[in-house]
């Protein structure tokens, strides 16, 4: 196999683009293709600033790699969710979101990029997985408080911070895998909100923009890998087993005897929407400010963030340093 562009060999054949590449054209391609979609979505523009939500996964480093390799004005935000993943501690290594801190701090670092730090126990007093168990949501799958967590403290460190853009690195597999559970459900509610772009339409939001949404996963592994990027191979340790994994494993079979279908069928879904389909259901509930902490909620009183939060405190008492709620110390 040839690189297209030069014919020297080539690094990755992408046979849904019939594309294949050397790695030095492969390394010009992805931040050409992202900028693309960057401008085709309106995601953000030279003046705006941008926080990257980074994970130190493959994905997300690679989005910032990319933003900055394009020149935008783009900083880290990392969220520490305390989740260790080994049986014991005498296991080997360290956990799994230590590794994820060092090695998202790495690459900030050698890039002189600036990364926020945001530690979930040192700022609120309980970790993700004592979290879920105090609340007794998701006792064995604590993804649905985390989920909570991170975009509660992703939107507000993006307001506190002076960001109006808010970028995530999803790819095209995260985002036909969450497709396809919302397609077999008729889930509209969120079949109308998944887009590339979520537009802040109320004050106090940060517009949330995928620019990956369109790369296979594996063309963002073999970008970090080409790149050298240092990332954590592990999955979250919580999400084995989970049902978005399931739905991944399908759709590459599908996607194994018919290579495009999982791009088609995103840019169908697309297609669709800005076609009308949807379009009518397109109604976001009312939003106020929390009593407590003033981010926008579509809860009456508290926000669910909040009230998640003063059932732990509850529960774990005087053991729990009270935290200032309202602000989030952001740390470089
Ligand atoms: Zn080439
Ligand atoms: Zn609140």
């Amino acid at each position: 196999m040839k690189c297209r562009k030069c014919g020297a060999t080539a690094a990755i054949n992408m046979r849904q683009h019939k594309l294949a590449l050397c790695e030095e054209h492969f390394l010009e391609w992805m931040p050409e293709q992202t900028q693309r979609f960057v401008e085709k979505y309106r995601m953000f523009a030279p003046e705006d600033k941008i926080l990257v939500a980074v994970s130190g996964g493959k994905d997300s480093l690679s989005l910032w790699d990319i933003l900055h390799r394009l020149g935008y004005h783009a900083d880290g935000l990392y969220i520490g969710l305390g989740i260790d993943g080994r049986r014991s501690s005498s296991e080997e290594g360290i956990g799994y979101s230590d590794e994820s801190r060092r090695l998202s701090e790495k690459f900030a670092a050698e890039r002189g990029l600036t990364l926020h730090v945001v530690e979930v126990e040192a700022t609120y007093g309980a970790t993700i997985p004592e979290l879920a168990v105090i609340s007794h949501r998701g006792r064995d799958k604590p993804c649905a408080v985390c989920g909570l967590n991170k975009r509660y403290i992703m939107n507000r460190a993006a307001h506190d911070g002076g960001y109006n853009v808010l970028a995530t690195g999803h790819n095209l597999d995260d985002e036909v895998a969450v497709l396809m559970q919302n397609t077999l459900n008729w889930a509209s509610g969120y079949l109308v909100r998944q887009a590339p772009v979520l537009e802040a339409n109320r004050p106090g939001l940060a517009r949330k923009v995928k620019p990956l949404c369109r790369f296979y996963e594996r063309e963002m592994a073999a970008y970090a890998i080409v790149r050298g990027i240092e990332y954590i191979y592990d999955e979250c340790p919580h999400a084995v087993g989970s049902t978005t994994l399931y739905y991944k494993e399908i759709l590459n079979q599908l996607e194994e005897k018919r290579p495009g279908a999982k791009l088609q069928f995103y840019l169908s879904f697309l297609q669709a929407k800005e076609q009308g389909l949807f379009a009518l259901q397109a109604d976001d509930a009312e939003l106020h400010a929390c009593e407590k902490c003033g981010q926008p909620t579509s809860a009456p009183g508290e926000c669910s963030f909040c009230r998640l939060w003063d059932k732990v405190r509850a529960v774990k008492g005087a053991r729990l340093p009270l935290p200032a709620l309202p602000t989030i110390e952001i740390s470089d």
